[in-house]
């Protein structure tokens, strides 16, 4: 039986130092930081991880929802899902991630799951999860059998030769397409970083998934004040209406003035190493009348570099149709 150091600190500092003696970063690392433990313990009952150390940090003061003083959201670390999708102001002004929350998992699982952790949970390829497979993510050269194998729920854009696993949040897909920042305290101390250059691509590296170090703890989630006059639209595809991954999303954050697209921000999910956000489609919106032919047209573009594999071909007209939709209903609202 797996056995591990428990500890509980109350300060941000002591779990950062006490993490900080682990050989690698978070994602494997033997010192982990317990947040809702919807992922982490997950993963520890199927052997698929085997911290030595576990630091919970549900003690910290990191749990509060705050409007920034230039009109923004600062969202700690271990703000519950349910906390956040449910907050007035997230449902007013980001409706966008509120819908992206609350299309994710269970009621049950909101509950728990946490800002942070649902920005590290980690794919469901099911030979990730199988430690009677190989899996280049889970043991570095070991091969990818997912390549010639099952597939189906897979990435096409992001993937490389080694790993093409879809990362599974709804969460970090609304916070791309709202251009969250994260922040990060470190045994070298603190700094922010923007969503877009926190996840990795696989690359020939897919045990490495975002740019923390070991000790690095996220401590809370910015997001810009609100584009005025925006209308949002979270929209998710999947094999049943709920408690099920995305087998494509969108998020669409647009405005429009007189007839015109003047904004677009644009991110899609469920097929994707990363939460995807493509400046492809917001540069094809952008200036054009908003209109049925000009969306799809958009989603073209978003989807103009998909490398399908053997099972997932049809995820490229499905991740089209949904970003077209949900830019109509954005439209329309
Ligand atoms: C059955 C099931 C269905 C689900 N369906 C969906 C779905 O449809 N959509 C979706 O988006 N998600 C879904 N999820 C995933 C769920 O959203 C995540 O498990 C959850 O968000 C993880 O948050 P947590 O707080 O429980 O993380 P934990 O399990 O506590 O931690 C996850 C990882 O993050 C690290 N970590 C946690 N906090 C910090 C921090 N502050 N700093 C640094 N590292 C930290 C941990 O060390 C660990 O590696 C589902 C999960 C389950 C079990
Ligand atoms: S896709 Fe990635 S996670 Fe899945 S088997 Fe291949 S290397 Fe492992």
């Amino acid at each position: 039986m797996h056995t591990f150091q428990f500890s509980r600190p109350k300060d941000a500092a002591t779990a950062v130092a006490t993490a900080a003696q682990a050989k690698t970063a978070q994602q494997g690392a033997d010192v982990r930081f317990l947040a809702g433990g919807t992922t982490l313990i997950d993963l520890m009952k199927l052997n698929v991880e085997a911290p030595a150390r576990l630091i919970d940090i549900n003690r910290l003061p990191l749990d509060q929802i705050e409007v920034t003083p230039d009109g923004g959201l600062k969202i700690g670390a271990t703000v519950r899902n349910s906390d956040l999708a449910h907050h007035p102001t997230a449902q007013r002004d980001y409706a966008v991630l509120s819908q992206a929350i609350l299309a994710g998992a269970s009621a049950q699982l909101r509950n728990m799951a946490t800002t942070a952790g649902n920005l590290l949970q980690r794919t469901r390829c099911v030979y990730f999860r199988d430690t009677a497979m190989p899996c280049n993510k889970r043991e570095p050269g070991t091969g990818c059998p997912a390549i010639t194998g099952s597939n189906r729920t897979l990435a096409i854009l992001g993937t490389s030769d080694h790993c093409i696993a879809t990362n599974p949040s709804d969460m970090g897909v609304a916070m791309a397409a709202l251009e969250a920042t994260i922040h990060v305290q470190g045994p070298k101390g603190s700094r922010a970083v923007p969503i877009s250059e926190f996840h990795l691509l696989p690359g020939n590296t897919p045990q490495r998934e975002t740019v923390l170090e070991p000790g690095d703890l996220i401590t809370h989630v910015t997001l810009p004040p609100p584009l005025a006059g925006s209308r949002q639209v979270y929209l998710k595809l999947r094999d049943r209406a709920s408690y099920e991954f995305a087998l494509a999303s969108a998020a669409v954050v647009i405005r429009i003035d007189g007839g015109n697209v003047t904004r677009a921000r644009i991110a899609l999910g469920g097929v994707a190493t990363k939460p995807w956000r493509s400046p492809e489609a917001e540069a094809a919106l952008v200036g054009q009348p908003a209109n049925q032919a000009n969306f799809r047209q958009a989603a073209e573009s978003a989807l103009r570099d998909a490398r399908p594999q053997s099972e997932n071909g049809f995820k490229i007209e499905l991740a089209k149709r949904c970003l077209t939709h949900a830019l109509q209903m954005a439209a329309t609202s």
